[in-house]
């Protein structure tokens, strides 16, 4: 069979989140106890300790409760995932679930939408998420069982797209308190965005923000994930929940720049040199900031984003 530069490029979201999940796969596993508060009316899953297909990979998700509903913010990875975080939402709210927002597309944060949808909620997402979640379509459920999520796990799960999408910004009225989801250009992936509480000084970033984990770049475009970083410095927040990884502060989306700068500038000098994977990752670790969890990220994110040489899963760099 031929394949084309196209084919291999319609499958690239794909073959990013097959990567992306093989490696958090490896984290030890660790049950999560319910919703914790953050502040006021918001809650959120965080600091899950580890990552398995079983508790959605250690992805943070949550809520905000407003006068008359309430918004989730991420549905995790399966129906099953989906039940577990709305049975824990119920324990602290019985409003009605109106809106859940998808930070982006990857499927550890979309795979529990059709739960939702069947509550009633409008799920909302910037148009290039939605976009590369059609894109790729009935794929994201393969690559859950393929990820290491069996049948049983994977039960009642279905794709259920956003059904209200925007190009920029929008804004949410609770009552009281409002939800900014911004979108300031391709970061993480091509469609993730912010989640803000202005008055509660509140950020969900999606994987925008990885707190002690290796990010997965893969899809990244690290030019405009550090506008975003920058413009979250600059931003009047006192808590950030990140997409995987505790509850954050501005110090952690400066340790992300850092890191990113780092891996960009020592990843193209050293891919100059050589297309040795293993020696190019191994100098990386010299010099990358460390942290705890998926080391194992900076081989593949070298050979998918830096090494498009006889690798067929490297994304579209941007
Ligand atoms: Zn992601």
């Amino acid at each position: 069979m031929i394949v084309t530069q196209g084919d291999i490029l319609k499958k690239l979201p794909i073959l990013a989140l097959a990567f992306c999940l093989f490696f958090l796969f490896h984290q030890a596993v660790h049950a999560e106890d319910g919703l914790t508060k953050v502040t006021g009316s918001i809650y959120s899953y965080a600091d899950v300790k580890g990552a398995s297909p079983k508790n959605s990979f250690g992805a943070n998700a949550g809520i905000i409760i407003g006068k008359d509903f309430l918004v989730a913010v991420d549905s995790l990875i399966s129906a099953r995932e989906a039940k577990r975080f709305i049975k824990d939402i119920n324990k602290i709210s019985k409003k009605p679930i109106k809106f859940l927002i998808n930070t982006h597309y990857h499927l550890d944060h979309s795979l529990g939408n059709s739960e939702f949808a069947q509550l009633g909620a409008i799920i909302i997402a910037h148009e290039n998420a939605q976009a590369n979640m059609q894109k790729a379509g009935e794929g994201m459920l393969q690559y859950a069982k393929q990820s290491g999520l069996s049948d049983q796990d994977m039960k009642g799960t279905k794709l259920a797209y956003p059904t209200l999408t925007f190009p920029d910004r929008v804004t949410l009225n609770l009552g009281k308190s409002k939800i900014e989801i911004i979108f300031l250009g391709p970061s993480h992936t091509t469609g993730s965005v912010l989640v803000f509480l202005p008055q509660e000084k509140v950020l969900f970033t999606g994987d925008i923000l990885f707190t002690d984990f290796h990010p997965f770049l893969g899809e990244a475009n690290i030019e405009g994930w550090i506008k975003v970083l920058d413009y979250i410095m600059a931003m009047d927040v006192d808590k950030i929940i990140p997409g995987h990884g505790p509850i954050s502060s501005k110090k952690d989306v400066a340790d992300l720049k850092n890191y990113l700068l780092v891996f960009d500038q020592k990843a193209k000098e050293l891919t100059a040199q050589s297309k040795d994977l293993n020696f190019i990752a191994a100098e990386m670790k010299k010099s990358l900031p460390p942290r705890p969890q998926l080391e194992s990220l900076i081989a593949r994110n070298i050979q998918m984003k830096y090494l498009p040489q006889g690798n067929q899963s490297q994304p579209q760099a941007k």
